[in-house]
């Protein structure tokens, strides 16, 4: 639209909710007359938001900004390692400016330094809902930042602060908008989704004709209302989570519950001073399943966490058994500078968290094979992610986005990305399912 327009380079690393502050930043940018640009030597300056979380996510972080400063050499530096400004100064002392996470006006502040806005910005190049970064059918939903826990082998506390949720009005707003552009299903993130609300102490905020609490499970539900596919992230398995799980009963709410639970022996959760009485954590499963018997329960895992023993490490395992998630994903422990874990106990060597690693995900896999087998014959909403004629990739109310699996499906009529369709289930295998619309 304007030829002169100022032209910015993007790089978004690290998680969804680094992702959801890159859209941010960008719809700002594009309100004020800012064009996005598609390779680094087109643009007026480089804009890279980093992750800080793990050594090897930094290492990927610097790579990223030393390829925008080769290529363009004019760069703005954001994200979680900007919290740590010394290291990417030392190795790149020509970077324009480095700001932490969630600075939004630094980083704005940052590139009308290096390139001032265009005169006349054409705000309504924006649409409402704001730029996505993801497919258009689905969209992050962030409604908090920060946390008030303090796991030992967890800086994002000392990254981004204690917990501070948007009230629940503001959320509304923003996942309205998002369903009336498009989105079928929204992805509601944070560092500690039950816990939301907790410091606003569950105020009430005006939403259409009523006031709604900024409370778990009144956003759920009225979220649940909206009409999208709603996907709880990052839930902690406290008791009022129990409700929640009525909600999916009555699928107001997807079935599906992400929940880090890092680990299952006692000694190891206090180690990692692990949030909602991680022990009673069996019970919890068996009540959600009984509420909900569809639930699918996702998680991740640590192995290999200072002074995990031999007998902690076959107690996750069978506890992996016992649990019967239905998705799972497991990292060796890294120590991350500043976390207190790293000093917690002697270091697991480096071979015995290798081995722990696949032993641990032999254990799951025939856990989540037997699951997925479940699920052949049935016939279930599909939402398709990638279309290609009348094969098309999709994934089932079971499957969150770029994490867990797939369902690869066939048609006799053309699909569309976006589109929810019936699909009979035929086959499974480790990971995907297989069928026919
Ligand atoms: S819950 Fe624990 S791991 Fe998650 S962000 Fe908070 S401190 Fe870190």
């Amino acid at each position: 639209m304007s030829g002169s327009a100022p032209r910015i380079s993007f790089v978004s690393l690290g998680c969804p909710k680094a992702l959801v502050d890159s859209e941010r930043i960008l719809t700002h940018l594009r309100a004020e007359g800012y064009e996005v640009a598609r390779r680094h030597d087109g643009a007026d300056v480089v804009i890279v938001n980093t992750c800080g979380f793990l050594d090897s996510a930094k290492a990927e972080s610097l790579e990223a900004i030393g390829s925008a400063m080769a290529e363009n050499g004019k760069v703005i530096v954001t994200g979680c390692m900007g919290a740590e400004p010394e290291q990417i100064r030392n190795a790149f002392p020509n970077v324009l400016a480095i700001t932490g996470p969630q600075q939004y006006e630094s980083v704005l502040d940052a590139v009308h330094t290096a390139v001032p806005p265009a005169h006349d910005p054409f705000v309504d190049l924006v649409p409402p809902q704001g730029i996505k970064l993801t497919p258009r059918h689905y969209a992050y939903l962030k409604i908090s930042e920060g946390c008030n826990n303090r796991c030992t082998f967890c800086i994002i506390p000392k990254l981004r602060g204690d917990l501070v949720s948007r009230p629940a009005g503001d959320v509304l707003r923003e996942a309205e908008k998002l369903v009336k552009a498009g989105v079928k299903e929204l992805l509601v993130i944070s560092q500690d989704t039950s816990a939301y609300g907790v410091d606003l102490r569950y105020a009430e905020s005006p939403w259409k004709d009523r006031s709604v609490r900024a409370k778990f499970f009144d956003l759920s539900r009225e979220l649940g209302s909206l009409g999208a596919w709603v996907r709880l992230h990052y839930v902690y398995p406290y008791p009022h989570v129990d409700e929640v799980i009525g909600l999916m009963a009555d699928r107001l709410v997807l079935p599906y519950l992400d929940i880090p639970f890092q680990h299952a022996s006692p000694s190891v959760l206090r180690a990692m001073r692990r949030p909602a009485a991680q022990e009673k954590q069996l019970d919890r499963i068996r009540t959600w399943r009984g509420i909900c018997p569809d639930l699918a329960i996702r998680s991740t895992f640590i192995v290999g966490f200072p002074g995990e023993t031999e007998e902690d490490f076959e107690f996750l395992l069978d506890w992996l058994d016992e649990a019967q998630l239905d998705r799972v994903g497991c990292f060796k422990f890294e120590p991350v500078a500043g976390a207190p874990a790293n000093d917690i106990a002697l270091p697991v060597p480096e071979e015995v968290k290798e081995r722990r690693w696949h032993r641990f995900m032999q254990r799951q896999q025939a856990v989540s094979a037997r699951r997925l087998a479940k699920r052949v014959g049935r016939r279930v909403p599909v939402i398709i992610d990638e279309a290609n004629g009348r094969v098309a990739k999709g994934r089932t109310q079971w499957d969150a986005p770029e994490i867990d699996g797939t369902v690869h499906l066939t048609s006799r009529l053309p699909m569309r990305a976006g589109e929810i369709v019936t699909a009979r289930i035929e086959r499974a295998d480790a990971y995907d399912l297989h069928g026919t619309v």
